[in-house]
Parts: C-alpha cells; structure tokens; sequence
C-alpha cells in the first residue's frame, strides 16, 4: 500500500515524500483507515516507539484540522517535555506544505498573563496542560481530537491518569476522538484505556 492509497491529501503526500517516507509502516497501514473514518471513532493501539507510531496519529490529526480559523482542534498529551518537543516537531515536518498550520507546545509560563494559545494543534505533558485549563489559557471549544501518546508511561507516573482525564473533561466538542498509544497493555492500562476510549477499534501490531 501507499500513502496515496490511504486518501491522504495532497500537501502532506508531499511532506512524506520530503521525510522519504516512502511507504507506510504497519502500524500506518492499519491505523490511518480507522483514524479517519467519518464519523471519527477512538482508537486504542499498542506499538512500540520505532514503529511509526508517531505519524499515524500526526497525519490523522493533521488530515483533520481546518486551517482557516487558528483555534485549538487537536491535543496530545505526552509523559514527558522532551517527547512533546519531538512530537511537535514532527506535526510541524509533516504539515510543512499546509497553508498557516500553527503548532505548539504548552510549556507553563507563569510570565504569559492572559495570553491565550493561539495554534491549532497543541502538545504538552498532563500537568502543564491542566494547569493551562485551569489559567484559561486555552480555549478548548474546537478541539476534536485528543492522542495519548506512551500511555502506560502516563499511568506509571504519579496522577498523570488523573490529570489526563481532568484534560478530558475539559474538552466539550462532541464529537471527541480519543487516540490511545501504549507499547505495553497490562490489565491496568487497558482498563483505563477502555474507560478514556470508550468503543474504540482496537490494535495490536
Ligand atoms: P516512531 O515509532 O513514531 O517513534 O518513529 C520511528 C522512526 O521511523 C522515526 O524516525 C520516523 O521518522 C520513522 N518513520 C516513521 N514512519 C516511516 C515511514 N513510513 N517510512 C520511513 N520512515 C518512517
């Protein structure tokens, strides 16, 4: 199979094509059908990092997101600062040839009074993201799409599952697609994958 076979638009085929990304990796494969169906059903997908993850959930939401209005549509929420740079990074590549796409991380800046968010994709660690919530930092109205990216590393740590469902919460859009990624599903992790992503096609690579 190829991207193009995938109905992925135009601009981001070209973006693949820039990364040499020549086809889709497995998980890409079986993922991005089910991640962009209409109406938008959640996933829970087990694959490890160096599988081609990433892109799967990157090119869904980049797929998604209308460009002509900068308002928060998507969120991932990753365990760690570092890989929510690497995860912006790569929306930023892969979304190269799309028109005024604004992508950021949300890093609390005690500083940024009153300045809400202005992107219209979103990356950042449970915590910052609730206490951006919290600060009204965000406008969370649009956003459609929420990706858990290494859930069960979210779950290891100390009320990251509890913050990552205060984020939920937060999200009024109906509908929410819930995107859930975990290289390991012990029965804990897949019990709150379930409850996160209730009805949602499952994977294992
Ligand atoms: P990930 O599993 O998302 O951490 O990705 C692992 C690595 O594989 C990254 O360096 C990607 O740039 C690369 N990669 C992902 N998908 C593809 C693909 N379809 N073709 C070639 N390289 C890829």
């Amino acid at each position: 199979k190829s991207f193009n076979e995938l109905q992925l638009a135009e601009p981001l085929v070209k973006g693949l094509v820039k990364l040499s990304f020549r086809k889709p990796s497995k998980i890409q494969e079986r993922a991005l059908p089910l991640l962009l169906r209409d109406p938008p059903t959640n996933l829970i997908a087990q694959s490890q990092s160096g599988t081609g993850k990433t892109a799967a959930f990157v090119l869904n939401m980049l797929s998604r997101v209308k460009l002509d209005t900068i308002t928060p549509q998507a969120l991932v929420l990753a365990p760690t600062r570092e890989l929510a740079v690497q995860i912006r990074q790569v929306i930023q590549s892969m979304g190269e040839f799309l028109p005024g796409l604004v992508v950021q991380n949300i890093i609390p800046d005690p500083s940024k009074k009153g300045i809400k968010y202005e992107a219209h994709i979103l990356v950042g660690t449970p915590g910052s993201v609730v206490e951006t919530i919290k600060r009204k930092l965000l406008d969370t109205r649009q956003i459609g799409i929420l990706v858990l990216d290494e859930a069960d590393n979210m779950l290891d740590m100390q009320g990251m599952g509890d913050q990552c469902k205060r984020v939920k919460v937060a999200l009024p859009h109906k509908p929410l697609q819930v995107v859930l990624f975990s290289a390991t599903f012990p029965e804990e992790v897949m019990k709150y994958a379930n409850q996160f992503a209730p009805n949602a096609d499952e994977i294992t690579l």
